[in-house]
């Protein structure tokens, strides 16, 4: 653990810690006290006339770095199904753990897992784990930290990957915390280096920064991925996998919650999922002209979707938002029509396969990332789309 420590021999009582810490961390009294605020930022150390303040580093590490190597990912599944982003980090898993000559493994808790089992086995996976139990049909909190702790402290890797779905967030602290590991929530880009270390970059400030974290001291190393933000894994399905069937133990199974019954919400096909995505910003002039859009994603078998700008003005649906605090999507093709083209708003559909931007200004960032671009009014070009698509349709 690391630390500040004030030197009481040297401290002159100057005030200038206390006037420079933002997180008023520090607080002059007989002596200058440091209370939980304290975020090991250094600033104080730095403004200190006397050096009287100094970070402690905590440099040793918590395990036996040795006993942890291979990369396991879990499984989340929704009423049997898997859920799509476990096949984007299978990928991923591949990747690293072929650079480290390490081992892809994947834990998967539920019931009747037996066609779970067998889907991923058409991917390049090592080993599967199975925690097979009535109790574990549907996601709960304290089953599942406790099945992926028990499973953690047998095989020990060095990486651990969830999915940042609902679930996959709910249970990755958790999971964290007792493990008393590091995690990394909604990274975008992960690579290791020789040593092991995962290098795990996420935005950070808003986007307005890619930050490179690494959890030096700790194993496994976690990490959340949002889905869509990887590719999925290729199929292979004469790779050899072998299946374990872990004990669920009567401990494992102890919960405050009990499901009384599932309703399912009426399904909505989520962005997330679209081949092509019409989107469109604050060149929008009223909520009504969304028809506008939703008359060519209707044409090209699409759908509509918006900057944030839109979902604050009540336009349109949360659901409906790409970026950073929206969804990320990966369309084959997404059409952005008066969209700036904010780092916020790029980071959540810049892997689309085609990028169409419809801009009334020549110099608007969305052309910086558009594979084609068009300058102009999208109130004049998007009808005449929508006809020239209406008419090639009754050729
Ligand atoms: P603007 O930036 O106002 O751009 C409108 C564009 O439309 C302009 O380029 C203009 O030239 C063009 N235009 C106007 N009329 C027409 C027309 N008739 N034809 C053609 N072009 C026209 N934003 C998101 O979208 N998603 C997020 O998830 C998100 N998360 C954020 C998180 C944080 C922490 C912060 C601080 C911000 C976030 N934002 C997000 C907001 C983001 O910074 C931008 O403000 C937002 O993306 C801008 O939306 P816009 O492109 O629709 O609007």
């Amino acid at each position: 653990m690391s630390r500040l420590t004030i030197d009481k021999g040297l401290c002159i009582l100057c005030g200038k810690c206390v006037e420079a810490c933002p997180f008023d961390a520090l607080e002059l009294k007989d002596q200058v006290v440091v209370n939980e605020n304290c975020r090991l930022c250094g600033i104080c150390v730095k403004v200190c006339p006397v050096s009287a303040l100094v970070i402690e580093r905590g440099l040793s590490k918590t395990v036996d770095f040795d006993s942890y190597k291979d990369i396991l990912v879990f499984a989340e599944q929704r009423g049997g199904r898997l859920s799509s982003v476990v096949l984007e980090l299978i990928g991923k898993g591949r990747e690293l753990a072929d650079k480290l000559h390490q081992k892809l493994a994947v834990v998967i808790p539920g019931t009747n897992t037996e066609s779970l089992v067998e889907k991923i086995k058409q991917y390049p996976v090592d080993t599967i784990y199975v925690y097979d139990h009535p109790e574990l049909a549907y996601y709960r909190a304290e089953t599942y930290t406790a099945v992926l702790e028990d499973l953690v402290k047998e095989i020990k890797p060095g990486i651990l990957l969830v999915g940042a779905t609902q679930v996959g967030r709910s249970l990755a602290p958790r999971l964290a915390t007792r493990l008393k590991t590091g995690l990394t929530a909604d990274c975008t880009i992960l690579d290791v280096k020789p040593n092991g270390d995962l290098i795990q970059t996420r935005p950070a400030f808003g986007g307005n920064v890619m930050a490179q974290i690494i959890t030096p001291k700790h194993r496994p190393q976690m990490a959340t991925v949002r889905p869509k933000v990887m590719a999925p894994s290729a199929l292979n399905t004469t790779y050899p996998t072998t299946v374990v069937l872990q004990e669920v133990k009567p401990t494992m199974l102890s919960s405050g919650i009990s499901f009384l019954s599932i309703e399912p919400k009426p399904q909505e096909t989520a962005i997330t999922e679209a081949e092509v995505i019409i989107a469109v910003g604050r060149g929008l002039k009223k909520a009504d002209d969304l028809i506008l859009i939703e008359s060519l994603a209707k044409e090209l078998g699409g759908m509509v979707a918006v900057t944030r700008p839109l979902v604050e003005a009540g336009w349109c649906s949360y659901t409906k938002q790409i970026g950073l605090s929206g969804r990320t999507v990966r369309p084959k093709l997404i059409i952005a029509c008066g969209i700036s083209g904010a780092i916020q708003f790029v980071a959540g559909m810049s892997s689309s396969d085609v990028i169409f931007a419809i801009n009334k200004d020549p110099d608007a960032p969305i052309f910086g990332v558009a594979h084609y671009g068009l300058i102009g009014d999208f109130y004049e070009i998007l009808p005449a789309l929508v006809n020239e698509l209406k008419s090639s349709a009754n050729l």
